[in-house]
């Protein structure tokens, strides 16, 4: 039996005792009086709680549930329990949801959730940042308001998003984000952000890259070819086809270099850090000078200025190859007559090595470029003196491997000067001339 009738019965049987024993002693209309009266008080009692309940079930405050007393303690104690339960059913939930929303917000993408009708739920910093959202003052607004990409407008409004890739969409300052909406429960949707940008521009300078080096190698081949074809097909007298295999010899002299010089391009990205050797520089800058002199042979005056007391730490192989082709870079973009000067230097705050020409010089929109592979400035110029478009970038990359800097200062038409800072832990003393012999 329930307690409530157990003790409304004990109540009823307690009250009828007490008329009985009223009737027993003072006869019927006093027994069925004091009946009357209990049955009273039990109604005001029921009456009072009811009252009370009904109060508190039209506006239900947390821990506000009344007290009782009787029959209605046992009802009221089980609402209690009820109550506590939800309550901390309800503390969990906001638990897991903070712990939800704290996991979304250290997520390095950005995160949005969207109602059935793609309004703002709620979004991370992420999300914010990229696509300029106010968590508070756009909650609740129509996403399609808020990033205005029409191919974005596209993909929302689409069917169905499962198959569909991420579109891509431009954020301020040029960031490009990948946008990929999730369906989940019901209806609703989480709209994914990623900031793309570096693995945009990466595969931009790949697809570049293929293209110029198809490109680059593709001009001498089909010389090479059209001057087989002739030879093969034409009956030549023996010097023109010396003539023509000397012309081809020159085409494929260029696609040597040029495979050669990727080849050098690809070990310094991907070797580790260069050794730590002894580069003796007097003797380099000595050998940078004849080359030189070869190079230009007698079309320019070549000068060597400073001399070194301190050698470089790091890679023989690398630092002459960049030297080198600063300095032939010099010798081709100077027309006869002009000079070339190798200048080291030393101070307390590092080396430098400096190659100066008084040459064509080069315009100022041209130098943040000039490392790029197969960027050139006159490209007849480089090509007529075998160029590659890829000796900048050897350079620049042999030398950040240095911890050097490569700095180029140019005037068109006046010359210009390309200069390599090494930091002082790349300097070693010369070694004493005996300790050199001993060794
Ligand atoms: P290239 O093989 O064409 O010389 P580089 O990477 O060495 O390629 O140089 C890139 C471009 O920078 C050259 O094509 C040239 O236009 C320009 N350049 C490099 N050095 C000089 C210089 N000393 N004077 C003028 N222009 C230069």
């Amino acid at each position: 039996m329930s307690p409530v009738y157990r003790s409304t019965l004990v109540s009823l049987a307690g009250l009828a005792a007490v008329a009985v024993i009223a009737w027993a002693a003072a006869g019927a209309a006093p027994g069925l009086s004091v009946f009357a009266a209990g049955l009273l008080a039990l109604l005001v009692y029921h009456v009072r709680h009811l009252a009370r309940f009904g109060r508190w079930v039209s506006h239900p405050a947390q821990g506000k549930v009344p007290e009782g007393a009787g029959s209605w303690d046992e009802v009221l104690a089980a609402l209690h329990r009820f109550e506590r339960e939800a309550a901390k059913r309800e503390e969990m939930l906001a638990d897991a949801l903070a712990r939800f929303r704290r996991a979304a917000q250290a997520l390095p993408d950005g995160v949005v959730m969207l109602d059935a009708d793609n309004r703002i739920e709620w979004c991370n910093d992420n999300a914010a940042a990229m696509l300029d959202l106010d968590p508070r003052a756009d909650t609740g607004r129509p996403i399609a308001n808020l990033v205005r990409e029409p191919a974005f407008i596209d993909y929302l409004a689409a069917p169905n998003h499962d198959s569909m890739p991420a579109v891509r969409a431009t954020a301020a300052q040029g960031v490009v984000l990948a946008l990929q909406l999730i369906p989940y429960g019901e209806s609703q949707k989480l709209l994914l952000c990623r900031d793309v940008t570096q693995a945009e521009r990466v595969e931009t300078m790949r697809r570049d890259f293929v293209a110029n080096v198809s490109h680059e190698l593709r001009t001498p081949l089909t010389v090479l070819v059209g001057f087989l074809e002739t030879v093969r097909e034409l009956k030549l007298d023996p010097s023109r086809v010396r003539d023509y295999l000397g012309m081809m010899r020159e085409q494929a002299s260029r696609m040597h270099r040029i495979i050669e010089d990727l080849l050098t391009l690809s070990v310094l990205e991907s070797a580790p850090p260069p050794p730590a050797d002894r580069v003796r520089m007097a003797p380099l800058l000595e050998r940078l000078r004849a080359d030189a002199s070869s190079l230009s042979a007698g079309r320019h005056a070549i000068s060597l200025q400073g001399s070194a007391s301190v050698d470089l730490l790091g890679s023989e192989e690398e630092l002459s190859s960049a030297f080198g082709n600063l300095v032939s870079n010099a010798i081709r973009y100077t027309p006869p007559g002009g000079r070339v000067s190798i200048v080291w230097s030393e101070g307390p705050d590092g080396v430098s090595f400096t190659v100066e020409d008084t040459g064509m010089g080069i315009a100022p929109e041209h130098i943040p470029r000039l490392t790029e592979r197969f960027y050139r400035v006159d490209r007849s110029r480089s090509r007529e003196t075998g160029g590659t478009g890829l000796g900048l970038a050897i350079v620049k990359h042999a030398v950040a491997r240095h911890q050097a800097t490569l700095e180029v200062d140019s005037k068109l038409g006046a010359g210009s000067r390309f200069t390599v800072r090494f930091p002082p832990q790349r300097m070693m003393p010369v070694e004493p001339l005996q300790s050199r012999q001993e060794n």
